[in-house]
């Protein structure tokens, strides 16, 4: 029998009617073996995560405000669901422990994992399953890195003892056992581990859509689902935006080789998408590209200097300062004498003003101008490497769409053309690209003419 691991975020398990869909997914399948939780999220439009609400209890008690209404609705949010279900899980006893550590000026880590324990012990008593902790399994070096090998081994070890387990998600422990979180949507990384470590033969990721749309369904109408993914394909489309996966859980599932499929918890019958390691990613016929997606606010720093590409070190020293300031670089598009250095807004900050004075003196160059609200978009898809006529196709129904491109960047791997347009003309974009190339040119075989 193979192993499966499945891994149910926020709104899978937000109360009691979505923990009873989680568990008919698990009993639908005995390989569903290593269940991991994220903590109760929002049930409704306006609700209100609980880890969110754990990280306002800890403002409270930073601020010495009395915590102990925001304490209760959590309280009572677990209770309700416990009671809904049927199952004691020693809540009262976990409660009471979390209410004297919080005496004790807790870390704002652990406060925040708390949502992840509790669930995980709830749901693993409503399964029947044995709820196994994080904490002293998913480990973290004093400095809190994520420690890959030894977590794999440690969670290996335990995970052999149990035919079948809950974990939380979102959290582990440095050295000395204090709590450390991932980023926030971080259980999603332990999913991938957790798969990683019993050698899962597929890491389910269990959420509230059925997969990856290739655009943003409020900027495209109806777009069509992805079905299959390569994990660089899919980088390439997160790191511009899309959200449905942290993007550090797309690691230890590749390095171990492991597919990941997304799946709709409230549309258990949907294939979902699913994330491989390449070719079987290639679908001959489906379309060209896998996706698109883009990011508005970035600001674009275009550097001139005569015989640029002749003298050493001149990038290096324009590096140097974005260094210096530390702000990281997003794309850097050079032509013989220009250089573009692409920088997103959140990153910059107020820091422009300093950044050219310093590019100014340490560089030298003959002119610099910046463009501000530039919008960045990816166009994806490993099958436009090897097709003639994709760069056209783009640029043409951008022309036809009436805007107007100030960058292009195409990643060396050949799978990624990456524009930069004005924020204004962001959707527009999108929309233009979407319709040349999975409207107008649905597949590989459709796209011959345009060679
Ligand atoms: N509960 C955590 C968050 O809201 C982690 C997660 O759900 O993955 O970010």
């Amino acid at each position: 029998m193979g192993i499966k691991t499945a891994k149910f975020g926020g709104s899978s398990v937000a109360d009691a009617i979505q923990i009873e869909k989680t568990k008919k997914i698990i009993d639908a399948d005995p390989e569903r073996r290593y269940i991991v939780v994220s903590a109760p999220g929002k049930r409704f439009n306006g609700d209100n995560k609980i880890t969110d609400m754990l990280y306002l209890c800890k403002a409270h008690i930073d601020h010495n405000a009395p915590y102990d209404q925001v304490f209760q609705v959590i309280y009572d949010r677990f209770t309700a669901t416990a009671h809904t279900l049927g199952v004691q899980a020693d809540l009262e006893g976990c409660f009471d422990e979390i209410q004297e550590n919080l005496k004790n000026s807790p870390s704002e880590d652990y406060i925040a994992s708390r949502g992840e324990y509790l669930n995980a012990r709830i749901i693993a008593a409503y399964l029947g399953y044995d709820f196994v902790d994080a904490a002293g399994l998913v480990l973290f070096d004093k400095k809190g890195k994520f420690l890959h090998d030894e977590t794999d081994a440690a969670l290996k070890a335990e995970l052999a003892k149990h035919e079948k387990a809950v974990l939380p998600g979102f959290y582990g422990t440095y050295p000395d056992g204090r709590i450390k979180t991932f980023s926030r949507g971080g259980s999603d990384i332990t999913g991938a581990i957790v798969a990683s470590a019993v050698r899962a033969d597929v890491y389910e990721n269990w959420t509230d859509v059925s997969g990856f749309l290739m655009a943003d369904p409020r900027i495209v109408k109806n777009p069509q689902a992805i079905s299959a993914i390569s994990y660089m394909e899919l980088r390439e489309l997160s790191y511009m935006g899309a959200s449905v996966l942290h993007e550090n859980a797309i690691y230890p599932a590749r390095q171990a080789n492991i597919p990941i499929n997304i799946r709709n918890t409230n549309k258990p019958e949907d294939p979902g998408t699913v994330i491989t390691a390449g070719e079987d990613a290639w679908d001959e016929s489906g379309p060209i590209i896998k996706g698109i997606a883009g990011s508005k606010d970035f600001s674009v720093i275009a550097v001139y200097k005569n015989m640029m590409s002749t003298e050493v070190g001149f990038i290096r020293r324009l590096l140097g300062v974005l260094e210096d300031y530390s702000v990281p670089v997003e794309h850097i598009p050079s032509g013989v004498d220009t250089v573009s250095i692409v920088l997103s807004k959140s990153n910059l900050g107020d820091k422009l003003s300093d950044i050219l004075e310093d590019f100014e003196r340490k560089a030298q160059p003959d002119s610099i101008e910046v463009f501000e609200d530039m919008a960045l978009i990816a166009t994806v898809g490993r099958g436009m490497a090897s097709r003639p006529g994709v760069s056209a196709t783009l640029f043409a129904a951008l022309f036809e769409a009436g805007v107007n491109i100030r960058m292009i960047d195409q990643g060396s791997s050949e799978m990624n053309i990456i524009i930069g347009v004005e924020n204004k003309d962001f959707e527009a974009a999108i929309r233009a690209i979407y319709t040349a190339f999975v409207e107008q040119t649905p597949s590989v075989g459709a796209c011959a003419p345009l060679g």
